[in-house]
């Protein structure tokens, strides 16, 4: 044991450790401990070594947990101890490039205080200046092309540092020593306006010109951190509808951007754990309880509750919103469902008739990204899409894996690449319908192979032949060597849930969503399943019901709803008193006998889908423009006092060991309800509470068997927060543990987490 003359400790940091102000720091906490040593990046790692007093280099050790820079992550902090070399001073040695190593890459993250506090101080040369960063704050993963994380290869390569950045740049105690995007006026990116057809609109002060637009009304295209967003003000119908009309987006919810906290609590109620993700680095959109005083127009979230709002997270946001002095709709630069518009010449392109005017600028954007979205239910923040700020972070798996590309699912996709403990989710892709999206996809699968220095062994894919997803695996399964595993849609969704919760064993999976392919062939999407990483076996389901016109009826739910009054209670059901009677009265007989002839009527065990029928049934929506709008709209009109209410009659039958739910004494029941005028947040409430109990009285039966207490929820249903608090609770009275998903979204945005881990425990 080594006293007095102190020993030396050998240190290696892993974790999200560079291009966040790691080593400085470290500097610093050395200097502090008059510790000796120095310090330094490899490709995997940051490795210290220090010596001194054993119980100085104890502090210093803890200290490199406790107070690291708000961007890292620290994943393992591994110390050795040895005898003493005698160094003399502490340094910060040249990086070390090791072969096939690999480190984690951090997300952009949100402009820092100290940031902004700069840009807003007019004797600060960064005064006004929209492209402020500093080790702590700025763009991250949007701008890197390849690991190590050096300027050269990033997209800030094009900018010279003029001397005073890169002083600041080289001074290990420069709040930017090594910040790669570090500019200033003189010497980085700048702004620019131009008019629809791309000619400069000459402004003194641009931020000020664009402003002025905004208050006239105009649709501003503005460059983000991942990619063009739209900007409008949020108090104004008109500038609302016309975005909403040339977006072709005609009521699918449209993000807002508010200036700071205060603003916020003036339009929206916020929790206190709300108000902590909306602060945070990563900065995402949060889903608020919006307040009926509030002055932003009603056309940007139309029939909900929530307003998903944001903070401004760029030094550019900060200085338009502050400027503008508005809320403003800050919607991804697209046409309805396409990528969104990352440089400038394709925004001029894609977004020409959309925006009135363009504000850009010269920093490219190599990756893009969308914003992310959050919900707090529970006490717990619930990602609903995963992008900026999140990924390209890991979610840490409770297991070693192979190295595995998963190709996600069709809507909302996202990739999933595995090595080690490390499960590298994608940022949000996009419905995978248009060749733009799928070069999305494409590219952005091969950024991610190689900044993780990934080696393929293995692809999964959705089982459904129709995926552009399942399409690109086979493709790329066909011409290589590699291992081809399909796995289940629910399957999947119920191993991610596993994924992210660090379990291995067993459980009930309820997977509820709109649609997936069954291991049958049929449509599922209303699924129990005794599950765990590795297999599965289907143990119950909601009954069968056609959807007559296949995946047309999904955006006319009133087709949903006159199946499930046909086929559950007689093709001579009578319409009278329903609001559906009088809708469409053509198409009425026509799809009943589409279903009496079974023509074009595949079957569907989908949960998602009985939301749809339901909310048709009870006159809250018979089309839809927008996914799960009908059952959306639903759950927003159950009332906020949502004890003690009864729910519907179903029952539960066993059809050869398989448990199905009988679903024609729930429709009666609610026939029997809207015929009597009971008011829809009534029913909504029943309607919700019978899905609880389904939920709840299935595991019971399930449990009974099986013995096993643990369930998980996945699926986009489990998205609905009225339907994942009553489950919950209803659950977790009955004695079960109850898993959800918090790190990766409930719905197809998660399936390629899933879908890796069973390929990694496949036997192949
Ligand atoms: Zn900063
Ligand atoms: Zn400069
Ligand atoms: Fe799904």
């Amino acid at each position: 044991m080594l006293t007095g003359a102190g020993r030396l400790a050998r240190i290696r940091v892993r974790g999200v450790v560079q291009g966040v102000g790691f080593r400085p720091f470290v500097y610093r906490l050395a200097h502090q401990y008059q510790l000796k040593g120095w310090v330094r990046n490899t490709s995997g790692s940051v490795d210290i070594e220090v010596e001194a007093a054993e119980k100085a280099v104890r502090n210093f050790l803890s200290d490199l947990e406790d107070k690291a820079p708000p961007m890292a992550r620290i994943e393992s902090v591994k110390a050795t101890f040895h005898p003493p070399k005698g160094y003399t001073g502490f340094q910060i040695e040249p990086s070390l490039s090791r072969e096939g190593q690999y480190q984690l890459v951090s997300p952009d993250i949100a402009t820092c205080d100290d940031c902004q506090r700069e840009i807003f101080s007019s004797t600060d040369r960064r005064f006004h200046y929209p492209f402020t960063n500093c080790t702590n704050c700025g763009p991250r993963f949007t701008i890197i092309e390849d690991i190590p994380y050096d300027r050269p290869k990033t997209t800030m390569r094009k900018f010279r540092m003029c001397p005073r950045c890169q002083r600041e740049y080289d001074e290990p105690l420069d709040r930017r020593f090594h910040a790669q995007p570090n500019a200033c006026p003189d010497c980085g990116p700048a702004l620019e306006l131009v008019d629809s057809g791309g000619k400069l609109v000459e402004a003194k002060d641009v931020i000020k010109k664009a402003s002025q637009l905004l208050k006239e009304g105009k649709i501003l295209a503005v460059k983000g951190l991942g990619g063009f967003q739209l900007a409008c003000d949020a108090t104004s119908d008109s500038a609302v509808k016309t975005l909403r009309e040339r977006k072709r987006r005609p009521s699918k919810p449209l993000a807002v951007m508010i200036t700071d906290i205060k603003e916020i609590e003036r339009h929206c109620l916020i929790s206190a754990e709300e108000k902590k993700l909306l602060e945070s680095p990563q900065c995402p959109i949060v889903l608020l309880r919006w307040k009926q005083s509030s002055d932003i127009s009603k056309a940007v979230a139309p029939n909900l509750k929530y307003l998903g709002v944001m903070l401004p997270y760029t030094p550019l946001h900060h200085l338009l919103l502050k400027e503008a002095g508005l809320p403003l709709v800050m919607t991804s630069g697209n046409l309805s469902e396409e990528p969104i518009a990352k440089d400038n010449d394709e925004a001029l392109r894609r977004l020409k008739g959309i925006a009135d005017y363009f504000l850009m600028h010269n920093r490219d954007i190599y990756a893009r990204y969308d914003d992310s979205v959050y919900m707090v239910e529970g006490g717990q923040p619930i990602t609903l899409r995963r992008a900026r700020g999140y990924a390209p972070y890991p979610i840490f798996l409770p297991f070693k894996a192979k190295q595995i590309l998963a190709c996600g699912a069709e809507d909302k996709n996202t990739f999933c690449l595995t090595r080690d403990g490390h499960a590298f989710l994608s940022q949000h892709i996009g419905d995978m319908e248009n060749e733009e999206t799928l070069q999305h996809f494409e590219n952005t699968i091969e950024l991610y192979k190689k900044l993780f220095r990934i080696e393929l062994e293995i692809i999964a894919y959705d089982l459904h032949p129709d995926y552009l997803a399942t399409k690109y695996a086979l493709e790329a399964g066909a011409s290589s060597s590699l291992k081809l595993v399909p796995v289940q849609h629910h399957h999947a969704h119920i191993a991610a849930c596993l994924a992210e919760n660090g379990v291995k064993e067993r459980v009930i999976g309820v997977a509820f969503d709109g649609t997936g392919y069954g291991a049958d062939g049929t449509i599922w999407g209303g699924e129990f399943l005794l599950a765990d990483c590795k297999d599965f076996k289907r143990v119950g389901h909601l009954e069968y019901i056609p959807l007559p016109g296949g995946t047309a009826a999904i955006k006319k739910p009133y087709r949903l709803a006159l199946s499930y009054l046909y086929t559950l209670l007689g093709e001579d059901f009578d319409l009278a008193g329903l609001p559906l009677a009088g809708l469409y009265p053509a198409e009425i007989e026509i799809i009943r006998r589409q279903l009496k002839r079974k023509i074009n009527s595949p079957l569907a065990s989908s949960a998602g889908r009985l939301f749809d029928a339901v909310a048709a049934l009870a006159g809250v929506r018979g089309e839809i423009d927008y996914e799960a709008q009908a059952a959306i709209e639903l759950e927003m009109l159950a009332p906020d006092e949502i004890d003690s209410a009864e729910s519907y009659p179903f029952s539960i039958e066993d059809e050869g060991g398989m448990r199905v739910v009988k679903l024609k004494e729930l429709l009666a029941a609610v026939v029997e309800d809207v015929r009597n005028k009971v008011a829809v947040p009534e029913i909504s409430l029943k309607f919700h509470h019978t899905v609880a109990e389904i939920v709840t009285e299935m595991c019971k039966l399930i449990a009974r068997e099986s013995k096993i207490k643990r369930v998980g929820l996945s699926g986009g249903v489990f998205q609905n927060r009225l339907l994942l608090k009553l489950a919950t609770a209803a659950l977790k009275k009955e004695g079960f543990n109850v898993l959800n998903h918090r790190l990766v979204p409930a719905n197809d945005g998660g399936i390629s987490l899933g879908q890796a881990v069973v390929a990694n425990f496949a036997e192949i």
